[in-house]
């Protein structure tokens, strides 16, 4: 059974630890380099990014998973973990760094404040029917490099994408009960072992 860490520094880990394990994998909360050394594959929650980046840092964690995804490990992450996961934010606050991984540009909080949280049927490809999107100050992908695939757009927006074992999306399947995202990446991590 693939063992699939959550970072566990800010955001919503406990309901990415549950839709984990109902997709089969052992899932764990990961706050150290040592934690992060023994699992197969990571999830970076929703939450804040500016935070997580922050934590990330003062942990001694920032440097131990670039170098992870760098060396192939299976990463998905969702709304602020899909930030983490773009080699380049539009417009970061000062001091915001990611680990990169996806060569993708991001807009943080991209849906405006209009309309702050919705929820909207997306058409996920490699899903058969449609997820419930729940999207909560949610970025967008601004552009995508050569290397990345678009896996889902919303009005005209990219909001899911893969890069080789990197995954992430907008929106929070975490959040909804349907757990065929968490079951297409945890496919992803035993496909890799
Ligand atoms: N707006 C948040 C950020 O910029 C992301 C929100 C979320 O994860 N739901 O990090």
């Amino acid at each position: 059974t693939p063992v699939v860490g959550v970072l566990a520094l800010q955001g919503d880990v406990r309901e990415h630890l549950i839709a984990l394990a109902a997709a089969d994998a052992v899932a764990r909360p990961v706050r150290r380099p040592e934690e992060l050394a023994e699992v197969d594959a990571l999830v970076l929650p929703g939450g804040e990014s500016t935070t997580i980046s922050k934590l990330a840092a003062l942990f001694g964690l920032t440097e131990p998973v670039r170098e992870r995804i760098a060396a192939g490990m299976p990463v998905y992450g969702t709304c602020a973990g899909l930030i983490m996961l773009a080699d380049k934010i539009l417009d970061p606050r000062s001091g915001q760094e990611t680990f990169g991984g996806i060569d993708m540009i991001v807009r943080r909080n991209a849906f405006g404040r209009q309309n702050e949280s919705f929820e909207a049927a997306v058409a996920v490809r490699g899903v058969d029917t449609p997820v419930e999107g729940v999207f909560i100050r949610a970025p967008w992908v601004e552009s995508v490099g050569a290397g990345a695939e678009v896996l889902a757009e919303h009005r005209g927006h990219i909001v899911a994408v893969r890069q080789g074992n990197a995954l992430a999306t907008s929106f929070h399947p975490e959040l909804t009960g349907d757990h065929r995202i968490h079951a297409l990446f945890v496919d992803m991590v035993r496909a890799e072992r």
